[in-house]
């Protein structure tokens, strides 16, 4: 129920949420009045991206599952391209997109696998010289 004011006789009026937005006529003195809008529809039409515009970019779900596969190497990588591509694509969408978070997780997830992968590669190679060297 919508509750509004009669602007003819200052009555409280009652009337059903589907009626919002209709012409009615006031039970206490008969002026047309027309019932105001409903919160939901207002809100609705004021913000200029429903949420079934937007949708997250498959950059950034792309770029999320192979920073958490990333432990292959290859994947880490992509994640990191993925994640960017899709930040990217996600800041000239004007809000149609979403899922920044999600592309950051990914960029951070595959920068911190490359790390730790450069590391053990860097650690290996090191320990093969030191033993051929001897
Ligand atoms: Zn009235």
């Amino acid at each position: 129920m919508i509750r509004f004011q009669c602007q003819q006789c200052r009555r409280e009026i009652e009337v059903d949420e589907a009626l919002a937005g209709q012409a009615a006529a006031c039970p206490q003195c008969g002026a047309a009045v027309v019932g105001p809008v409903s919160t939901v529809a207002t809100l609705a039409a004021a913000a200029p991206v429903s949420a079934e515009t937007t949708r997250t970019s498959g950059w950034a779900i792309a770029s999320f599952v192979c920073g958490l596969t990333g432990c292959l190497g290859v994947t880490a990588i992509l994640a990191v391209i993925f994640g960017i591509i899709a930040i990217r694509e996600i800041d000239r969408s004007q809000a149609r997109l979403k899922g920044k978070g999600m592309a950051v997780a990914g960029i951070v997830l595959g920068a911190l696998l490359l790390l730790a992968s450069t590391a053990m590669t860097a650690l290996s190679l090191y320990r093969w010289f030191s033993f051929e060297g001897r």
